[in-house]
């Protein structure tokens, strides 16, 4: 609750007395709340910076709906081959004004981020070529995609090599490493914006428009691929907007606005897209075939969403670093720093304060909000894994989700929120189950 200049609170027809109890009976103490209203104040004029940034991606994607004429008829389901679906075609068309790109794929037989950026990366590579990542380690699941784990059908079995370079210390690009490690066989650049699971700073689309610049000027026809992953309408320009030929993400993060139920989009040149497209399905079929299912209409309403949910999402990320950095925790983007990404890391540096803050979270759900999570031994992951999601899309991440692997540092990945009031209201749950178990004092 904001103070008005003469002291009076501004509750917009909600009186204190009625926010303090319903609070109470969501489980927050009168501690907690105040702890944190003092944050919140401090953070009114961050937050006017982040409706702004809503405000102009919304005007982007409504310029985009509008010019393309969304229609109703374009929400109708199709099935069987899908042959001239409009709505599909149309919504291609408008990721790609979005985008300001030549082409898009855009579709719910994308399974996932991982398997769009599989699209991308197949599609447009050939036996000889070689891969260069230059955002160091790419992100887990793409390590068996392209051989760096074995694997059966990756990358490296059908003669495609890989290099790496990695980012230097302070988290900017190898210019000279990069140059060096460029040859004739370099067939595609690939750059990940968010951190992942690492430590490193997320990359911003200036940084990223330099380093494609920068290969671009050694080698023209090196196609540059971003996987553009919890990056989406955090900046007012997208890496597609810098140079990249290639841009890359997932459905069921930031551009599904989370309405929609699974998918995932490439936006890029005409022929990169026709690539991935013939990959997708098949040579010669590529984009004309693949019905939508009756799903089309969430993806142009989840986009329609996605500026003002990915401004919920960040002002969460903004809070939560705020709130945890005052408490002595290491945080990670910090609570200053401007953001690239909705990811937030806090650093509990203990199993207590992952498991406790996770709590938080699954308790502040809308669905399974009476689970309490635990840590598992989750495939493919070398310690336990502590995960709190009630979300309506399973494994949404762009809905108010937690994760942290019981390991030094004991960090927490926290990330999304298609309303800032949940986002609120997950973090102040956090709090409280640290405070009533004693992991933090306020
Ligand atoms: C989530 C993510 C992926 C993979 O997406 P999935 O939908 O989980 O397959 C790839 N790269 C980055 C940076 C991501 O955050």
């Amino acid at each position: 609750m904001e103070k008005r200049e003469n002291g009076q609170e501004r509750t917009e027809g909600v009186s204190r007395e009625a926010f303090l109890e319903m609070y109470r009976e969501m489980g927050i103490s009168r501690e907690v709340l105040d702890f944190a209203g003092g944050i919140l104040e401090e953070l009114a004029g961050r937050f006017q910076d982040i409706d702004k940034m809503a405000e102009y991606n919304q005007l982007k994607v409504l310029r985009a709906m509008q010019r393309r004429r969304v229609s109703e008829a374009h929400f109708a389901a199709t099935s069987g081959y899908g042959y001239n679906d409009m709505g599909r075609d149309t919504l291609e068309e408008v990721y790609a004004d979005v985008f300001h790109t030549e082409a898009a794929l855009v579709r719910p037989q994308i399974t996932c981020g991982t398997h769009a950026l599989t699209v991308a990366l197949h599609g447009n590579l050939r036996p000889g070529d070689e891969l260069l990542s230059i955002s160091g380690k790419p992100y887990d699941t793409l390590e068996e995609v392209i051989g760096i784990r074995p694997s059966s059908g990756s990358l490296a079995e059908y003669g495609i090599t890989y290099r790496q370079v990695d980012l230097k210390e302070d988290g900017s690009f190898d210019l000279e490493g990069i140059r060096q490690a460029i040859s004739e066989r370099t067939a595609m650049v690939e750059i990940q914006r968010s951190k992942g699971y690492q430590t490193r700073p997320t990359l911003s689309v200036s940084q990223i428009g330099e380093a494609i610049a920068f290969v671009k000027s050694i080698r023209p026809d090196i196609i540059c691929m971003v996987d553009n992953c919890y990056g989406e309408f955090v900046e007012p320009l997208e890496p597609s907007d810098v140079g990249a030929d290639m841009t890359v993400g997932s459905l069921i993060k930031n551009p599904g606005g989370g309405l929609a139920p699974i998918g995932g989009y490439i936006v890029g040149t005409k022929k990169c897209i026709q690539n991935a497209s013939f990959r997708l399905t098949c040579p010669g079929l590529g984009q004309e075939v693949g019905a939508n299912l009756g799903l089309i209409q969430s993806f142009y309403q989840g986009l329609f969403l996605a500026p003002t949910v990915v401004a919920s999402a960040l002002k969460g990320a903004i809070f939560a670093a705020n709130l945890y950095e005052r408490l002595g925790f290491a945080v990670v983007p910090n609570g200053q720093e401007p953001r690239h990404d909705i990811i937030q890391a806090v650093e509990f540096g203990s199993p207590e304060g992952v498991i406790a803050f996770c709590k938080g979270i699954q308790a502040a759900s809308p669905v399974d909000s009476h689970v309490t999570p635990e840590p598992w031994a989750m495939p493919g992951y070398d310690s336990d894994v502590i995960m709190a999601a009630g979300a309506f899309v399973q494994g949404s991440s762009i809905e108010l989700s937690a994760d942290g692997p019981i390991k030094p540092p004991y960090a927490v990945y926290f990330q999304g929120g298609l309303t800032w009031p949940h986002a609120k209201l997950g973090i102040l749950k956090s709090l409280q189950q640290l405070a009533d178990e004693g992991v933090v004092s306020l």
